[in-house]
């Protein structure tokens, strides 16, 4: 059951918290310059969100996807990637026949806790422990990207990694807040389980949006 409105439903008009051209700082695409569509909403409620702006769909404005289109257009961007918020809330179908149109690779962010709609080039899960991943979410991930944030989630990382595809690309990213502390450990779990690569957050990093 989706919190979408009704007015979202052709997903040719979305709530936006922000748009912007940057460098994708996480993950397997870390470094590839790429457009950023953050959508507002998300009710998976994790305790550490570095975006709990985004929660509050009704407190952005709507734009519409040819609005949208317009504004990447003006940019030389290859990627766009759509995140949030939790956008697999909304039907994305329209927005990733647009990008595709527009001659761009469609990558989405996803906490998995929805049924995935639109046609997406690469599809980065990151499961959240406060709303559970839908199995379809799982058999359709790119990349599976665990947050770290104590000793206890390194087991948690192991489960989910029994439901994605063998060819999946895994990463142990950890929590922002908690880098510090927990960071040597997650250098030891990937030294002695080097099937898991490390992944942080770069753009934090390098002070970029
Ligand atoms: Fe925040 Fe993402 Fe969790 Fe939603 S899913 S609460 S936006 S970290």
């Amino acid at each position: 059951m989706s919190i979408a409105a009704e007015k979202y439903k052709s997903g040719e008009v979305l709530p936006i918290m922000e748009h912007f051209y940057t460098i994708q700082g996480e993950g397997n695409f870390a470094g590839h310059p790429a457009y950023f569509i953050r959508l507002a909403g998300c009710d998976v409620g994790c305790v550490w969100c570095d975006v709990k702006e985004s929660w509050d769909a009704e407190a952005h404005p709507d734009l519409s996807v040819s609005d949208l289109i317009t504004q990447i257009k003006k940019t030389p961007a290859k990627i766009v990637v759509v995140t949030g918020g939790e956008p697999a809330i909304y039907q994305l179908q329209f927005l990733t026949d647009s990008i595709h149109q527009a001659g761009l690779k469609t990558h989405i962010e996803t906490s998995g806790a929805y049924s995935l709609t639109g046609s997406w080039d690469w599809v980065c899960l990151s499961p959240k422990k406060f709303k559970p991943t839908r199995l379809s979410v799982y058999k359709k991930a790119h990349e599976l990207k665990v947050v770290i944030y104590n000793k206890h989630d390194f087991l948690w990382a192991e489960k989910h990694l029994e439901l994605v595809a063998k060819n999946c690309m895994l990463y142990l990213q950890p929590e922002w807040g908690r880098k510090d502390k927990i960071m040597p450990g997650i250098v030891d779990y990937v030294k002695n389980n080097p099937k898991w690569l490390i992944s942080v957050q770069t753009h934090k990093y390098l002070n970029i949006p």
